[in-house]
């Protein structure tokens, strides 16, 4: 999905915040390349313009759908205004709440909703493909899910969770890649087939919050070890501080929100420069 917005021209009128959008999602790690979002054939043409918004449409020669330079982007078929777009951003990238960027900006509240999560999907789409490799420090993060069974009583529902597991690794590069593990409880009969796949360009490993992982770790990684180093604790209590403003997100959008504190985080570590962002930002390394 990410391909597609390399779409955009530079004559588009999201064409500045969409670049800004690719910085803060590291697009210098990916590879981006023009492709049709149906067939994924590089042999597209241009195909006239969209009269109202005036934005270029292609045509793929190979599957011959049609598609507008927006398709994939947060600002595909909006009729807002770029500037509203961007004041948006900067009320967002405060943390303020969906009604609070929703009255600063002067948008429906299930706009506000909705470009939230366009907006964070569209960086989850990339910061999601980063894969930790060679030295890595991980740590496993637990959502809890309050189960659904509404066959149990009261009590035993207020007990009774469920543990999503999510990789948080830092590799030497300093990037942060997180990964769901899917549900636990895991054993060493149970080891999900996304961590092994995770697991599998790394040469040293300090893995800390799952012994189980750990045992199947070191079997595959001679040099794994449990703990983690101490700026991946620092990260991750910080990362909990910063979810208070978020308290009760639904799992579904959890790792948007895990990539959100990343960007942060490579906001500061990288110092990208973006228009939406103040240099005072706290940093959040
Ligand atoms: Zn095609």
């Amino acid at each position: 999905m990410y391909h597609l917005s390399a779409l955009m021209t530079k004559n588009c009128r999201y064409f500045q915040l969409y670049k800004q959008l690719n910085i803060l999602s590291l697009e210098n790690l990916h590879n981006i390349e023009k492709l049709c979002p149906y067939c994924k054939n590089k042999n597209i043409v241009r195909h006239g313009k969209v009269t109202s918004s005036n934005s270029q449409r292609f045509r793929c020669k190979n599957c011959l759908k049609t598609f507008t330079e927006t398709f994939g982007s947060p600002f595909y078929r909006s009729r807002k205004h770029p500037t509203i777009w961007q004041d948006y951003l900067v009320n967002m990238w405060q943390d303020l709440s969906i009604s609070r960027c929703s009255i600063n900006t002067n948008i429906a509240h299930k706009t506000s909703f909705l470009w939230r999560h366009k907006i964070l999907n569209y960086i989850n789409n990339f910061l999601s493909l980063i894969r930790p490799h060679e030295n890595v420090s991980m740590l496993l993060k637990v959502y809890k899910t309050t189960s659904k069974d509404m066959s149990l009583t009261d009590n035993d529902r207020s007990t009774q969770y469920d543990n999503h597991y999510f990789s948080l690794a830092f590799t030497k590069k300093k990037y942060i890649s997180i990964h769901p593990l899917g549900k636990g409880p895991f054993s060493i009969h149970k080891i999900p087939d996304s961590f092994k796949d995770l697991i599998k360009n790394i040469y040293s490993l300090s893995l800390s919050n799952s012994n189980q992982l750990l045992q199947y770790a070191k079997k595959v990684i001679p040099k794994a070890k449990a703990g983690c180093d101490s700026f991946l604790g620092i990260y991750n209590v910080n990362m909990g501080l910063w979810f208070l403003h978020f308290f009760g997100v639904s799992l579904k959008y959890y790792s948007n929100y895990l990539h959100w504190f990343a960007s942060k985080y490579y906001i500061s570590t990288f110092s990208l420069k973006l228009d939406w962002i103040n240099d005072e930002e706290v940093s959040y390394q």
